[in-house]
């Protein structure tokens, strides 16, 4: 499709020579050859707009041309340039650096996807000596003629030969300084034209001949080119050396745009703005950004150029009133008559650049514009109601992971912020609060009614009572599936996990900021934004994005079309909620069941005594009395969850983590006992403390997320499997004599062997059996496993045969696959491993492909011995939009997520299935 053509013209008298027609692409298509600006210039002209014409050499050009050291290897590519200039001065009637009438170019950058402001633009060539007069001749008008040479001379040296560019901002200044004036427009013909010689000198100083022997003489003297086909060429070079510039190359890393698509370079006539009162330049959106309104948005300025409205330098007009101005009354009429056919041709609302030209209009640039949850939201489904767009067009235009803005408070945007720390950006939403170093502090806090921040090194289960207090928590360590960013996740509550530049000290209660003087006390406040993983010092309003019903109108759509099965197959969600509350968010945000319940999560507070007591206990008594104690409560837990979700399918997970997470820490225990020798406390008062950390010590693992935990914990203590299950069943015997419908399923957490869950499965049936045959019921709950070790996965053919479900946990199957500790590593060395492209994204985000080629494996494997066998994901990959267009792929029954990312990922349902089935239909 790209052919060898170099070069495309496009204009309104340029038809058959455009992109869309010469290459046969489409618009989509064509922003891959000549990117996205001249992609979208070509079809405005193709439809008849007013646009200025010129050409864009492609994409493809800037990458040979970059991967040749930003050197020219095949001369034929200047060869067509020179012809398409050449063309396009043939089709002005006008030549580049004509004494008498001069044509004028812009040069600017434009790749596949927008990046804003991020590469190179020189505007005005063509201009030179002679030709400054030859403008000035035909605009009668000397100032504006000196006005564009000395911005010409300016930008050219700056952008081209990269001269400093305040050696021209300081000279105007001293201009205008000498001249006892304060605008550039106050300054006359005469200053502007000793300007520009001035540039030119600046120019011969400080450009270096040996690296730009183009602009040098024989005797290495240099002067400003003032050849217009070498400015030109000079130009194009410096736009396609502009895109692995710095700011280029991180902004393309931000937004996942990949290295290899290169920029194309627009030359086109220039129009201008600045022509007196006639005369004007705006932005503009078909419709409001900020909030979906049908209503013409933006700004203009009059006598002005592009620039001057961006740089913000003069008050902006709103664009509507550029009906009220006489002169440019007419144009306006036009544009805003160009507003319904560009809606009307692309479907979406634009985004334009324009330039009034003394009473003319001139369309410089359109694209499909940027906008927030709300606006797409209203957009989307205005669009729909106007006939313009399908349903499923609509559905498709909301960006889920747009939704999170929608769902929880936000940092108002009009905020000055004085940033402390950026971490990882583990739960979205902000939460302002003041800083507390533990968890009894945050729940004396909020007792208070004192909003307050948890501040911890890391937190551990111990932590959820200040976490549930706290507005929101931050950590300097651990990543994004480390125990806060899960909890916090969980429970919708702010986090920033892994901002490392804060060096905390719980016991003195503060908490350094590296590489700043600032040392945050308890008490100090602070404010928190999950969204972008920023630390802010100070109270920073914020702002709730109202829940319109357009949010609810999407996902009901969402839902009837996954819940069509003549369209194919679907991908369910549900949710991950381990207590009554949160089971009841997952409904009320459209989850059809819950795929995890941690019941782990179920033995905090004055539980962690009991379970401690268990682990610990040295006779079987003990650890008998303290299993039912522990089986009293969570059968209580069930009883309360199974209620909630009466109907629905709740998956409950087997103890899983490893048992040392409820006993204290050690080290804080052997620092407690040092402390009570310091203090002379009797053998008497040490001997039970000695006595804890002995048996504490006894238990400890060098590796525990690869020891003692998962179905590991049940095969060597099968009191905790006995209690658990005893707790399931008879909750649900209990409340099917209620005549209440509970519908759970028994999860095996960490299997590696088939072994492990025929063992498990026995114990399992057998109490279930003796709990239904005391109530006298026929109980059968479904028992199914994890998938979250490599050999389960590349075993599951012979696993499925003992299991009634798999889910996938990504956490774990993401740690064992890498080899990366989940806990460490997303804070330690994932940010080098983007930058250096060592990995393309983080995969404990993002599903990986290697990843997924267990998945795959394992879902192969399992429904070739077990072709019932129902198959979801609970690990956090589970709620990234990205990861459920693969796993719809991959033919996974459901995902579950934390509750508040249940509509983001219904809305992703729907996107994968209409994606999946030919995209969406029309009209
Ligand atoms: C997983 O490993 O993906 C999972 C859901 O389990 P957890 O995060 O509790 O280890
Ligand atoms: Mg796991």
């Amino acid at each position: 499709m790209t052919g060898t053509k170099h070069v495309y013209c496009f204009g309104n008298d340029a038809s058959g020579t455009d992109v869309t027609e010469a290459a046969g692409a489409t618009v989509d298509e064509a922003k891959f050859i000549v990117g996205g600006k001249g992609a979208n210039l070509a079809e405005m002209a193709r439809i008849g707009l007013p646009v200025p014409p010129g050409f864009s050499i492609t994409c493809q050009t800037c990458v040979a041309f970059s991967s040749a050291g930003n050197r020219w290897n095949d001369s034929a590519v200047l060869d067509e340039i020179d012809a398409a200039r050449e063309d396009l001065e043939k089709r002005m009637g006008k030549k580049l650096g004509d004494v008498d009438d001069p044509l004028l170019v812009s040069v600017r950058s434009g790749a596949p996807f927008s990046m804003p402001g991020m590469m190179d633009t020189v505007l005005n060539l063509g201009l030179n000596d002679v030709s400054v007069e030859g403008l000035i001749a035909q605009t009668n008008n000397a100032r504006f003629g000196w006005d564009s040479y000395r911005r010409f001379i300016q930008m050219f040296s700056n952008v081209v030969m990269g001269v400093d560019a305040d050696l021209f901002e300081n000279a105007l200044t001293s201009r205008k300084l000498a001249k006892g004036v304060k605008s550039d427009t106050d300054l006359s013909a005469d200053d502007l034209k000793d300007l520009a010689s001035e540039f030119k000198e600046i120019f011969a100083k400080h450009v270096d001949g040996k690296k730009h022997p183009e602009v040098a003489d024989a005797t290495g003297k240099v002067s400003f080119p003032q050849d217009p086909k070498l400015q030109l060429r000079l130009a194009i070079e410096a736009v396609f050396g502009s895109w692995n510039n710095a700011r280029a190359i991180l902004y393309r890393k931000q937004n996942k745009i990949p290295d290899d698509l290169g920029t194309a370079v627009n030359v086109q006539v220039m129009v201008f703005g600045n022509k007196g009162d006639t005369s004007a330049t705006g932005v503009a959106f078909t419709r409001n950004p900020a909030d979906g309104t049908n209503e013409r948005y933006g700004d203009f300025l009059i006598n002005a150029q592009g620039e001057d409205v961006v740089a913000g330098i003069r008050n902006t007009e709103p664009i509507a009133d550029l009906l009220k101005v006489p002169a440019l009354k007419k144009a306006g009429k036009e544009l805003f008559h160009i507003f319904e056919v560009l809606e009307d041709h692309y479907r979406d609302m634009m985004d334009i650049e324009f330039t009034i030209e003394q009473g003319k209009l001139w369309m410089l640039q359109t694209r499909v514009g940027k906008r927030t949850a709300l606006s797409a939201l209203k957009v989307a489904l205005d669009m729909e109601k106007e006939d313009r767009i399908s349903r499923e067009e609509a559905i498709l235009r909301v960006d889920p992971a747009q939704l999170d803005q929608l769902l929880h408070p936000q940092l108002d945007p009009r905020a000055k912020l004085d940033v402390l720390a950026t971490g990882l950006n583990a739960s979205p939403g902000a939460a302002v609060g003041e800083v507390v170093f533990s968890s009894d502090e945050a729940v004396k806090l909020a007792e208070q009614g004192r909003p307050c921040i948890l501040v911890r090194w890391e937190t551990n289960p111990d932590d959820l009572k200040g976490m549930v207090a706290a507005e929101g928590i931050l950590t300097s360590h651990g990543g994004k599936t480390s125990h806060a960013a899960v909890i916090a996740r969980g429970m919708g509550a702010p986090c920033v996990c892994g901002a490392e530049a804060l060096r905390i000290d719980a016991t003195r209660k503060e908490a350094r900021v590296a590489g700043t003087k600032v040392v945050l006390h308890e008490g100090d406040v602070i404010t928190i934004d999950g969204t972008t993983g920023r630390v802010v010092l100070g109270a920073v309003a914020l702002v709730r994005p109202d829940l319109t019903g357009d949010l609810e109108t999407i996902l009901s759509w969402a839902d009837e079309i996954c819940m069509d099965s003549s369209r194919g197959r679907n991908i369910g969600v549900r949710a991950n909620a381990d207590n009554p509350a949160d089971a009841q968010l997952s409904r009320d945000f459209g989850a059809e069941g819950i795929g995890l319940c941690r019941t782990e999560h179920m033995f905090l507070g004055e539980r962690k005594q009991i379970i401690q007591s268990f682990i610990l206990a040295e006779s079987e008594g003990l650890k008998e009395n303290a299993l039912g104690q522990l089986l009293d409560a969570q059968k209580g837990d069930f009883l309360k969850m199974f209620e909630v979700m009466n109907g629905k399918t709740v998956i409950v997970r087997l103890l899983d983590p490893p048992l040392h997470e409820f006993l204290d820490d050690p080290r804080e225990l052997a620092c407690d006992i040092a402390r009570m020798e310091e203090r002379g406390a009797s053998k008497e008062e040490l001997a039970p403390k000695r006595d804890l950390l002995r048996r504490i010590d006894a238990m400890s693992e060098a590796n525990p997320m690869l020891g003692l935990r998962g179905c590991r914990l049940g095969i060597l203590y099968p009191g905790i499997v006995d209690m658990q299950v005893r707790a399931i069943a008879t909750a649900t015997a209990e409340l099917r004599s209620r005549g209440l419908d509970p519908q759970p399923e028994i999860m095996v957490p960490l299997i590696s062997t088939a072994e492990e869950l025929v063992q498990l499965r026995e114990q399992i049936e057998n109490l279930i059996a003796d709990i239904g045959a005391r109530f006298s019921l026929d109980l059968t709950i479904p028992i199914g496993t994890m998938i979250e070790l490599p050999r389960a996965a590349l075993e599951a053919e012979e696993i499925a045969k003992h299991a009634d479900f798999f889910s996938f946990g990504t956490n774990d199957l993401t740690q064992t696959a890498f080899g990366f500790s989940r806990d460490d590593v997303e804070s330690a060395f994932i940010p080098t491993y983007l930058r250096r492209k060592i990995l393309a994204y983080n995969p404990f985000e993002t599903l990986d492909t290697g990843v997924n080629k267990l998945v795959k494996i394992a879902l192969e494997g399992g429904h070739a011995s077990n072709p019932k066998i129902v198959c979801g994901v609970c690990g956090e990959t589970g709620g990234d939009p990205e990861s459920i267009y693969m796993y719809y792929d991959d033919g996974v029954d459901y995902v579950s997520c934390s509750p508040y990312r249940v509509p983001i990922a219904r809305l992703t349902a729907a996107q994968a299935k209409i994606k999946a089935n030919g995209g969406a239909q029309g009209r």
